[in-house]
């Protein structure tokens, strides 16, 4: 391993282990620097895992309220968005579909023409699936034959498919849950365990069988020499000397993210950046330093386009049900219900019951007071008609194994803004708060597919409690906010994600995404950063001296 500069603690510093991160690592390593690898989230083994949702300290991540998990929500007037932290990102805590959007998405947003995008970019997405182990999904579960059921039903059966997942499963005839010495990296990978389609993926595969970063790119990255710091966050980035550009590197100071008292505060050096802490972490970390003078040169357009891919979040419950609507993996299957309109089935495992709280009967309807007087005289009537059934359709208990989620994306155009401000509940200090026109929670067809799943399955149609109550969206796909674009004045990074303004600083990670994709996003991630690793030189040839240039 070649070191280009020995005054530098590291060559490169990369700023969280999601998607992007972990390419990012594995690649630079390769190329012959020595890599840093800074997680604010904690390391995970399979056994960690919680094995009940009521497990709440080990699997929500608020580390000030004695919460150490690995999933997160954050709660913003515009959309609730889920998001992992943890060695291996939102990798532990994602459901593991991995799905190629369609062709149009890059003649969307403002990376449109920058590159020949539908010509370079499918070898990346194959390197991407290949190193993701991404095959099709196997083990239909009843959910997944209720959403093809209820295609069938709604005229576009033709298009129910099998997700393409990150999930090492058993060959036909062979059972699972079994170990095998590493299976996708020609033996320099961990041994691995077969699914057993206990439908937990978004909770962690107790099993080692979902295939999370921290498995293969991250494991290799590690491998060859790459040193990752677990709960370590990063506070401040700024450039050394009075090379106000980068151009004589970065001092880089952390803290410990789970420390109580003690922050434990560290500084480090490097010759360049990779910012990958994920489209809320980076424009969050981003922001602070943009204000505190660390980094003022980023773009003013840090913030503006982000993306929620249009998702609304539905479902249906279905009392007493004979089978455990929970088996399966997290999202088996799809259907296109229209051009525009993509709907996945999608479970918790029996027990993660939790988050029965979030949902609620669903009501049709424009967002606001009428809805919720609707949602409250439907409530009541059905508590009247039928109480025995409308108790047990509220009751938390069994409600992973009796429900399914539909999740509904679709590639429409339509952003919120975010920026760094002191809300009015809150005036101590900034934090990042939304703006910009509401998101549609209101998709007329989807909530008219829910229903027919309700029909078909003989349960009752669901929604989310905040899409109702506060007209705000749940979305486990946040993007944008740093988008890829032809000038510092449209965007945040260049083609090749090199920041406008500083050198040898890049971001990879969800926040570069320029277009709602229509299908969840980290196998584009994937696929983007392996692009942009691709032009990093290799250590002994390179001059220090990337700069982002404008279109
Ligand atoms: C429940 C759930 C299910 C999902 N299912 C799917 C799915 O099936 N398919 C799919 O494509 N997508 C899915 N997603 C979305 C997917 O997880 C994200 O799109 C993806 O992880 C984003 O990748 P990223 O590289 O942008 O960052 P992430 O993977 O989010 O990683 C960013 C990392 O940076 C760390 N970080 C943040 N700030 C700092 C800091 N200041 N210092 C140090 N570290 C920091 C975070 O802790 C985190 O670990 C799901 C998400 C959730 C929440
Ligand atoms: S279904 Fe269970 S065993 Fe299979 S990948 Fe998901 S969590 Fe792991």
């Amino acid at each position: 391993m070649a070191s280009r500069d020995p005054q530098f603690d590291f060559d490169f510093v990369v700023i969280g282990s999601g998607f992007g991160g972990s390419v990012s690592a594995l690649r630079l390593v390769e190329k012959g620097y020595r890599v840093a690898v800074l997680e604010m989230g904690r390391r995970w083994a399979p056994l960690s895992f919680p094995q009940s949702g009521w497990a709440i300290q080990r699997w929500f991540w608020r580390p000030k309220l004695g919460l150490r998990g690995f999933f997160n929500m954050r709660f913003f007037r515009h959309a609730t968005i889920f998001h992992g932290c943890a060695v291996g990102g939102g990798s532990i805590t994602y459901a593991g579909t991995l799905l190629s959007p369609p062709d149009r998405v890059w003649e969307a947003g403002s990376w449109a023409g920058l590159a020949d995008w539908k010509r370079e970019m499918p070898p990346h997405y194959q390197t991407a699936a290949r190193m993701l182990g991404v095959t099709q999904n196997k083990i239909l579960g009843p959910a997944d034959r209720l959403l093809q059921r209820t295609g069938e039903a709604a005229g576009s059966s033709q298009t129910f498919y099998h997700t393409q997942v990150g999930i090492f499963q058993a060959r036909e005839g062979e059972s699972p849950n079994q170990t095998v010495p590493d299976p996708f990296f020609g033996g320099e990978g961990p041994p691995r365990t077969t699914c057993t389609a206990c439908g937990g993926c978004m909770m962690g595969c107790r099993y080692g069988a979902k295939n999370t970063l921290d498995l293969n790119y991250l494991y290799l990255a590690e491998e060859r020499g790459a040193a990752v710091f677990p709960e370590t966050r990063v506070v401040n980035v700024k450039p050394l000397a009075s090379a106000s550009d980068g151009s004589a590197g970065y001092e880089v100071s952390t803290v410990k993210s789970t420390a109580w008292v003690q922050a434990e505060p560290r500084k480090l050096t490097s010759r360049g950046v990779v910012f990958s802490a994920s489209s809320l972490g980076t424009m969050e970390l981003l922001f602070h330093l943009k204000e505190n003078g660390s980094l003022p040169g980023i773009s003013p357009r840090l913030g503006k386009h982000v993306r929620t891919n249009s998702e609304s979040i539905i479902g249906a419950r279905v009392p007493g049900c004979s089978e455990d609507l929970s088996q399966g993996i997290a999202i088996g299957s799809g259907i296109y219900i229209d051009e525009h309109t993509h709907i996945e089935a999608v479970r918790y495992p029996n027990g993660a019951d939790l988050l029965s709280l979030l949902t609620t009967f669903l009501t049709d309807g424009r967002p606001g007071l009428r809805r919720i007087a609707l949602w409250i005289s439907n409530g009541m009537s059905s508590l009247l008609r039928h109480p025995i059934k409308t108790l047990r359709l509220i009751c938390p208990w069994g409600w992973a194994r009796e429900a399914t989620i539909l999740l509904c994306m679709q590639p429409l155009e339509g952003h919120i803004e975010m920026r760094w401000e002191r809300p009015w509940f809150w005036p101590f200090r900034k934090m990042l708060v939304s703006r910009g026109d509401k998101v549609p929670t209101y998709i007329p067809k989807a909530n008219q597919f829910a229903r027919q799943f309700a029909q078909t399955s003989g349960g009752t149609a669901m929604s989310m409690l905040p899409e109702i109550l506060f007209d705000i969206p749940g979305t486990a796909h946040c993007i944008g906010g740093c988008v890829i674009a032809g000038s510092r004045d449209r965007g945040v990074v260049d083609d090749r994600h090199r920041v406008f303004g500083y050198r040898n600083m890049y971001i990879c990670d969800g926040s570069v995404l320029a277009a709602n994709l229509g299908v969840n996003p980290s196998l584009t991630i994937t696929a983007l950063a392996e692009r942009a690793m691709s032009f990093i030189p290799r250590a002994r040839e390179t001059d220090w001296n990337d700069l982002a240039r404008a279109a």
